[in-house]
């Protein structure tokens, strides 16, 4: 027997889903590892007291009976209000979903046919790449530079004769890299979607984490336009047990959608969505955002002090302002697959640069460490241990 067990991490490195399980370099998780691959909040940032009210509020009103029956495949009308009103759209362009992936499981089986070209965010989450596996498209990686996907360069290839159906971006704190889509990006972005007819998705889970000295875009652009599939979770604000999400969507798709929903699996838990609202209603709820995002922000610091620390030199770090991880270069020329083998016999895991490529060995030499879940005590000992294998192979 060993004590490997399969992570987050490797499921969002799409290992098992490509390879199976048995012949896949798993991610292991021996007992008394760190984990800085994951993608989880930290349990003690979430609202628990605010959910525990709204469960019993909602089980104990007269209201609770009726939730218990089908409901309507786009929401519960009162949370797609709750959503509509704070996102500044109207009601009937929200779309509540089982969480993000269903949500952007949803944009592409409603927008994207086999052979259809769709460009994504170079590096990109690489889920995404998976839902993509469902239709059969051809991927075009365009760069993401300092203020997000390189509009410049997408303008070049699209004058070029590239024709995308859509495209894909992670607009704040990207996965991986953590940069954040200017606004001017972002309006660049809508106008070349108008002009050669592309619909953007955009997967923006992270935007309710931000630090508490950033100032996030409004996404004033993304919100007034047509061609925008707005996708986003409560899993980083709730956490991803939850399984709820939801679409803005452009007002002419809204009844396509609908249509796939109804056929998919027709409509997310009423009883959850009631007591989402519910806790939507608590100011509590928008409290604990904001004291999550100067946690994050505590965990940050720790492990970006750590790596400057063990590293010195040797390593570039994407300073995070919001999110859950840092994506960072390490030198040296050396095997990353064996830096990352050592690591774990080590005691520390990662998620490896090249698994955010497209295509080949892109990224060989980044990683993305995640401290979201991770006390700041194990944030330090867990870069120690990285360090102990990165001075290892590359005897510095
Ligand atoms: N998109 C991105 C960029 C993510 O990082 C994640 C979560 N890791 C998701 C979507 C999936 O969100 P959910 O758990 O709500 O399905």
């Amino acid at each position: 027997m060993t004590d490997t067990v399969l992570t987050s991490s490797a499921l969002l490195a799409g290992l098992p889903a490509r390879q199976g399980f048995g012949d896949a370099t798993l991610i292991r998780l021996a007992a008394g590892s760190i984990d800085l691959g994951g993608g989880n909040p930290a349990t003690d940032l979430l609202p628990l007291d605010v959910y525990r009210d709204a469960f019993r509020e909602v089980t104990e009103s007269d209201g609770f009976a009726p939730l218990l029956k089908y409901s309507p495949a786009s929401g519960l009308p009162s949370l797609r209000a709750s959503i509509a009103a704070r996102e500044g759209v109207a009601a009937d362009r929200v779309l509540i979903t089982n969480g993000g992936a269903h949500g952007l499981a949803l944009a592409v089986l409603s927008l994207l046919d086999p052979g259809d070209v769709v460009v994504v965010d170079d590096p990109v989450y690489p889920l995404f790449l998976r839902v993509l596996d469902l239709i059969g498209v051809d991927v075009t990686p365009v760069r993401v530079g300092a203020d997000g996907i390189d509009t410049d360069e997408l303008e070049h290839r699209l004058r070029d004769g590239l024709r995308p159906k859509a495209l894909f971006t992670v607009p704040t704190f990207q996965n991986p890299s953590g940069v954040t889509l200017s606004a001017e990006r972002e309006a660049a972005l809508v106008a070349l979607a108008e002009q050669y007819g592309f619909v953007i998705i955009a997967d923006d889970p992270y935007r309710a984490i931000a630090f508490p000295w950033t100032e996030v875009p409004e996404r004033s652009a993304f919100r007034d336009s047509d061609r925008v599939f707005a996708v986003n979770t409560f899993s980083k604000t709730l956490g991803p047990g939850l399984r709820l999400g939801w679409i803005v969507l452009p007002a002419a798709m809204s009844e396509r959608v609908t249509w796939l929903r109804n056929r998919l699996d027709g409509q997310t838990s009423g009883v959850l969505q009631a007591v989402v609202d519910r806790m939507l209603a608590d100011e509590r709820f928008d409290a604990s955002i904001i004291a999550a995002g100067a946690g994050y922000a505590r965990k940050a610091e720790a492990l970006t002090t750590a790596l400057r620390e063990e590293f010195a030199d040797g390593v570039e770090i994407a300073e995070p302002q919001g999110g859950f991880f840092t994506w960072v270069r390490l030198a040296g020329d050396i095997d990353f697959a064996q830096l990352f083998e050592r690591s774990q016999d080590l005691g520390v895991t990662y998620q490896r640069g090249e698994w955010f490529a497209t295509t080949g060995d892109a990224f060989r030499g980044f990683a993305r460490l995640s401290y979201s879940e991770v006390g700041e005590h194990d944030l330090t000992e867990g870069v120690a241990r990285l360090a102990r294998a990165w001075r290892e192979l590359t005897g510095r």
